[in-house]
């Protein structure tokens, strides 16, 4: 096991390394704003995303309740915003509603009634940012996420939702495909939405795989995890 000191270096490391490829990408697609680095620390410890909060990061991801929570209430110290971005049951809502700002796998009416339910319970103060996941390789299922004929309806019911924020989309490029290509259509998606709901401006997309077809394609919130980290330690 690698001593803390080594751990820090090799995270400062990467953590830069991914802040350089975020602004070269930028550069190349001439934009001047940068989009928001979520890290994905799931399967990674809790000591890992003291190190990486240390170092400069304000957002991070998750995407088991379980997992997240724990570390949550672990870190709570740190000030994070905690980004749920797993496929979510409805009976998970009410712990993740405790925790999260932000929900970007929203996908279906019964999980937004589940979740305004939550907020209720919880007694949140805020409204819980809920971006819709939107399938874009509807051939392939598993992965969850809307269709993308089913997003204008289910971001109306999150607008109407008590205690929840329309906030965006989100999608994960299909496998085998071209993220720029399945990128584009989730911006095509996004812009759907804003011309009916303008407060709805983020766009969750790319990955460490992908992020640059992402930023080229206007993601206001990247979703890193591997490059940051490093490989997922096996689930035990
Ligand atoms: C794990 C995960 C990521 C991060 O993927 P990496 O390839 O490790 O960067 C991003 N988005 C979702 C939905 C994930 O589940």
């Amino acid at each position: 096991m690698p001593e803390a000191g080594g751990r820090r270096e090799e995270l400062a490391t990467r953590l830069a390394g991914v802040r350089e490829r975020i602004r070269a990408a930028c550069e190349a697609a001439g934009r001047a704003d940068e989009p928001q680095l979520i890290v994905v620390t799931k399967f990674h410890p809790a000591s890992d995303v003291r190190l990486l909060a240390a170092l400069g990061v304000t957002d991070v991801g998750e995407n088991r309740d379980q997992e997240a929570s724990a570390k949550a209430a672990e870190l709570a110290d740190l000030g994070l915003r905690w980004h749920f971005i797993g496929q979510l049951q409805t009976n998970k809502a009410k712990s993740v509603a405790h925790y999260a700002d932000a929900v970007h796998s929203v996908d279906r009416p019964q999980l937004v009634a589940a979740l305004s339910k939550a907020v209720a319970a919880a007694g949140r103060e805020d409204q819980l940012a809920c971006l819709i996941q939107v399938n874009l390789d509807p051939a392939a299922s598993g992965r969850g996420g809307a269709l993308p004929a089913d997003v204008l309806e289910l971001a109306a019911r999150i607008d109407g939702a008590p205690g929840l924020r329309l906030a965006g989309v989100m999608a994960v490029a299909p496998l085998g495909a071209d993220p720029a290509e399945a990128f584009a259509g989730l911006a095509d998606i996004a812009a759907r939405v804003r011309e009916r709901f303008p407060a709805a401006t983020m766009v969750s997309a790319g990955m460490s795989q992908d992020l640059e077809a992402a930023v080229a394609a206007g993601a206001t919130h990247l979703r890193i995890g591997t490059d940051v980290l490093g490989p997922r330690p096996a689930v035990g």
